[in-house]
């Protein structure tokens, strides 16, 4: 029969099941409700929340008035200053206190005075929402390292202030970390968030011990796409968005299949998945060796 195992710690962190209350909260009291983008890195409850009224805008142009939630990661700060001046516009601000924990961190950094031979390293993806507003607060002094390899072709400030997108992996901040440790004086701002190292940590556990990782969630979601790699190197993986990127083969000759999922993707999904799984192990059961 085949087992299945749900990580420890997956799905929902407090950051997006706060986003997602906010948001629904307000579909319910007001209407021409907005996010600047998606609210959270997940297509499928971002589509619940559209079918419940709210609207997904690229920019703030063509609005004249309603409410705005800022997502999860946090919008550049120019964008959010003009916003804020827009006297039509109610702006909610669902920004994880984590992430605000980060922009606070590299805003307090850019405007120390003694801070004009510095370099603020933003260990994180260049084209990721959250790595391109904490750029914002940085005063020009920011540099984005996104792998080894960049941080040892690096030629900058001789002081460096290292602060984490808060959904890095702490294997690589600390590559990164040790890697320009060598050449420059370094002050390190970890700030990857509690709930990232929770849910890779029980990831890599239960990847040590099954024959198959399934992880759920968004492509566009970073932390899943993070735990997918973290798994991979343990056992054989697969990273899903929903149910029906399974496939049955997969599951052949294999006993034991372990399920983890980002920290944007929702209960319901997560649930959807191991029924699905334990309806193809049990089909395996009665059909043993016929797969497509
Ligand atoms: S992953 Fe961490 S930083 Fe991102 S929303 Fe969740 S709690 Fe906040």
């Amino acid at each position: 029969m085949l087992k299945i195992k749900v990580a420890k710690n997956a799905g929902f962190c407090f950051g997006v099941r706060r986003a997602i209350e906010i948001a629904e909260k307000t579909l319910k009291n007001k209407s021409k409700v907005y996010t600047l983008g998606p609210i959270i890195h997940n297509p499928q409850e971002v589509k619940r929340l559209e079918k419940q009224g709210i609207k997904i805008l690229k920019s703030v142009s063509r609005i004249r008035d309603g409410y705005v939630i800022l997502r999860t990661h946090g919008i550049p700060f120019d964008l959010h200053k003009k916003l804020n001046e827009n006297k039509n516009i109610n702006v909610i601000d669902s920004t994880c206190p984590f992430v605000k924990r980060a922009q606070d961190v590299v805003k307090e950094l850019s405007n120390n005075e003694t801070a004009e031979n510095l370099n603020i390293i933003i260990v994180g993806e260049k084209v990721h929402p959250e790595v391109v507003a904490l750029v914002s607060y940085g005063n020009k002094k920011c540099v984005v390292i996104e792998t080894s390899q960049e941080a040892k072709m690096f030629k900058g400030s001789k002081n460096l202030s290292i602060v984490s997108q808060t959904t890095q992996t702490s294997e690589n901040f600390n590559n990164i970390v040790n890697i320009l440790s060598k050449n420059y004086k370094i002050a390190v701002y970890n700030t990857i968030c509690r709930a990232t190292l929770d849910r890779q940590q029980s990831a890599q556990e239960l990847a040590c011990i099954v024959d198959l990782m399934i992880v759920i969630g968004g492509k566009n979601s970073g932390n899943t796409t993070r735990l997918a790699q973290i798994c991979s190197c343990k056992t054989r993986t697969y990273h899903i968005e929903t149910f029906k990127d399974l496939k049955k083969s997969w599951f052949k000759n294999i006993s034991t299949v372990g399920l983890t999922a980002g920290a944007s993707t929702p209960d319901w999904i997560i649930k959807d998945v191991e029924i699905k799984v334990k309806e193809i192990g049990d089909t395996i059961k009665e059909t043993l060796g016929e797969f497509k």
